[in-house]
């Protein structure tokens, strides 16, 4: 491949490192599933038994390493995390059963889907589009990724995050209202998987606004840590 075939550089790609190997994994697209627990959907307005949940997308820009500050995105000014397993698709495919999808699933991670509120809440007034509010730089803090070959699937363990040290109310992936193997198998009727691909797969009760120096912390037990701090 010569150095002019492209008209301009290419872009940077996104990657994440994995837990105790030294290579890395290349973040294609983030699917992110909305209203995926229950107490969530409620603490946003929502019947969760009368709305299913739902996907919307990051790029791969979003991705904030472990460790490097968040900017405070500018156009907001109510910040809240969203604290989420992410899920790591090393085999692509299309029409995938739930009971074949966990084979594609090549690791797990932590993830905060970080969003504007303020600016999403305008979105939803105005049957905007989301990208302003949970599409921008850095909107997607990731941890490194633990391979299910080390780990498993895990389908049950607290997912928490602190903030400043204080515990913030969060909840268990046990209480998923659409598993891991049902989020790979409904998305891959949509679109055809790619490896590379990230699933966020949803946030727990306990969404709150974070301020500029807070330093957080997310964790899914077993599986991986996450802290950064907002700049
Ligand atoms: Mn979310």
């Amino acid at each position: 491949m010569s150095s002019s075939e492209f008209v301009v550089a290419l872009p940077p790609a996104a990657s994440l490192p994995i837990i105790d190997s030294t290579q890395r994994f290349p973040v294609g697209r983030i699917f992110c599933v909305g209203r995926n627990y229950a107490d969530h959907a409620r603490e946003m307005g929502h019947d969760p038994n009368r709305e299913p949940p739902f996907f919307f997308m990051k790029p791969p820009s979003a991705v904030l390493a472990d460790g490097r500050d968040m900017p405070y995105p500018p156009h907001s000014s109510d910040l809240h995390h969203e604290v989420e397993m992410i899920v790591a698709i090393g085999v692509g495919g299309s029409d995938i059963p739930v009971d074949k999808a966990l084979a594609h699933a090549l690791g797990y991670g932590v993830g905060l889907d970080m969003t504007c509120r303020d600016v999403q809440n305008v979105a939803k007034k105005l049957s905007r589009p989301w990208e302003t509010s949970k599409a921008f730089d850095h909107s997607a803090p990731c941890s490194a990724l633990r391979l299910a070959t080390a780990l498993g699937h895990p389908t049950a363990g607290r997912i928490e995050l602190r903030v400043n040290g204080d515990g913030r109310p969060q909840g268990d992936l046990a209480q998923m209202i659409w598993s891991v193997p049902e989020q790979i198998a409904y998305l891959s009727t949509v679109f055809v998987l790619q490896p590379g691909d990230l699933i966020f797969s949803g946030t727990p009760a306990g969404v709150a606004a974070v301020q500029r120096a807070d330093r957080l912390r997310a964790r899914v037990d077993g599986v991986a840590e996450l802290s950064f701090a907002i700049a």
